[in-house]
């Protein structure tokens, strides 16, 4: 039996591939872009989420927790991260839905009978999103819910930062209708800063992708003093001009989602700025220029 750790199953999305979807977010991403809007997809693991705003100050926590990782201090309710052993006890207790374990583990069976619920909605174009988090890196699990896809009939689209090994990708492809591929950034130095990872693998893949064939749709994050000067979007549009099945390129401006979800984990969050209207019609003529087809939002 093939299991994966996925963090949420969105229904009836409409923004990530055409018509309705069923969006799987996939948990695991060995990126850790600085403007991420989903850090509960960064970890491979479960995580515990704490929505201190949501608190009573009713302590059942502290009793519940079998780690003593849970104590009062100045007054609030603190939580030692180091200590915190992500058993769920404190989230099954809480009377105020304040603390919440993320993450869950699912056979391909299990997950495909999720999709399967939502099949009268799909039409001829909606179906199942991979999202995450990054689906490929979890690759076996990906592969064997895409065949239960199409299998069933179902278009398959596969949201990826395009970081994975070549052979998972090239090997994944043939169940895969349509790609929606983040394209970042052009300079390596600067993608490596601000993600963590080279962007080599992504633009080989893409290129790859492209010779084989697959329909793709370019994401590109568009994060002020990062990403958006025009030399970075010259580059970008150079590549993607010479490929012939890039379908268009959404831009999708920087939102500050993540900001709260990385507090609730304990993690540090990295604010960025909100492009200003003046730069995103700027940077949509910069693209158009190259005769691609753009638009703003997924
Ligand atoms: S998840 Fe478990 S170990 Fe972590 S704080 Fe809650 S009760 Fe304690
Ligand atoms: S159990 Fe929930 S509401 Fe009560 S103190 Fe803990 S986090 Fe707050």
């Amino acid at each position: 039996m093939v299991e994966g750790l996925i963090f949420d199953i969105k229904r009836y999305a409409i923004h990530d591939g055409p018509g309705i979807r069923t969006t799987v977010f996939f948990k695991g991403c060995p990126l850790s872009c600085w403007w991420c809007h989903n850090p509960e997809g960064q970890s491979f693991g479960r995580e515990l989420m704490v929505w201190s705003d949501r608190c009573i100050e009713c302590r059942t926590c502290i009793s519940a927790c079998p780690n003593s990782a849970i104590s009062i201090s100045n007054s609030s309710i603190v939580t030692e991260r180091g200590k915190c052993r992500i058993c769920g006890a404190c989230a099954a207790k809480c009377p105020a839905n304040a603390r919440e374990i993320v993450g869950k583990t699912l056979s391909a069976e299990e997950l495909m009978a999720e999709v399967e619920k939502d099949h009268e909605f799909y039409g001829e174009s909606g179906g199942l999103t991979a999202s995450g988090g990054e689906p490929l890196a979890q690759p076996v699990f990906l592969r064997v819910l895409l065949k239960r896809c199409k299998d069933a009939g179902v278009h398959t689209t596969v949201d990826t930062s395009g970081y994975a090994e070549r052979k998972t990708l090239a090997k994944i492809s043939n169940k895969v209708d349509l790609f929606l591929y983040d394209l970042k950034m052009m300079n390596p130095r600067k993608h490596k800063l601000h993600t963590g990872v080279s962007n080599k693998p992504i633009i080989e893949n893409l290129k790859m992708l492209d010779k084989l064939g697959k329909q793709i749709i370019i994401r590109f994050p568009l994060i002020p003093h990062v990403n958006t000067a025009d030399a970075n979007i010259t580059s970008m549009c150079m590549l993607l001009s010479g490929l012939k099945n890039i379908k268009r390129i959404c831009i999708l401006p920087y939102n500050k989602l993540g900001i709260d979800k990385a507090k609730r984990l304990g993690k540090k969050a990295r604010p960025c700025a909100k492009p200003s209207d003046r730069l995103l019609a700027h940077t949509l003529r910069l693209i158009k220029n190259y005769g691609l087809a753009v638009k703003i939002g997924g």
